[in-house]
């Protein structure tokens, strides 16, 4: 089983009105692209032409982007809502 399949098991109850993390898009490149490195759920994109985004829903709770960039350009990082965000189903 990879990574993929894994990540398809949980479950998302996505705000679709409050994003939980906020990030700055247009803010330092360098600290993007290790956003890109870290994310272990790999929201953190860029397409071709180097654009950057960020689809929060998918995101797996993990902390890992606030402690990379929590001082730089990650503005918001706080808990999903009660009943919403994952919910972890093991395989
Ligand atoms: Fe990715 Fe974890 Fe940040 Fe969610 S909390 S966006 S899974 S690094």
């Amino acid at each position: 089983v990879n990574v993929d399949e894994y990540l398809s098991l949980n479950k998302y109850e996505v705000d679709e009105e409050n994003a939980h993390i906020e990030v700055d898009l247009e803010g330092s490149d360098a600290e993007f692209d290790k956003l890109i490195r870290v994310c272990p759920a790999a929201l953190y994109k860029r397409d071709e032409d180097g654009n950057k985004s960020f689809d929060y829903a998918g995101c797996l709770e993990c902390g890992t982007c606030r402690i990379a960039c929590g001082d730089t350009i990650i503005k918001k990082w706080v808990y999903p809502g009660p009943t919403m965000g994952v919910e972890y189903r093991f395989g």
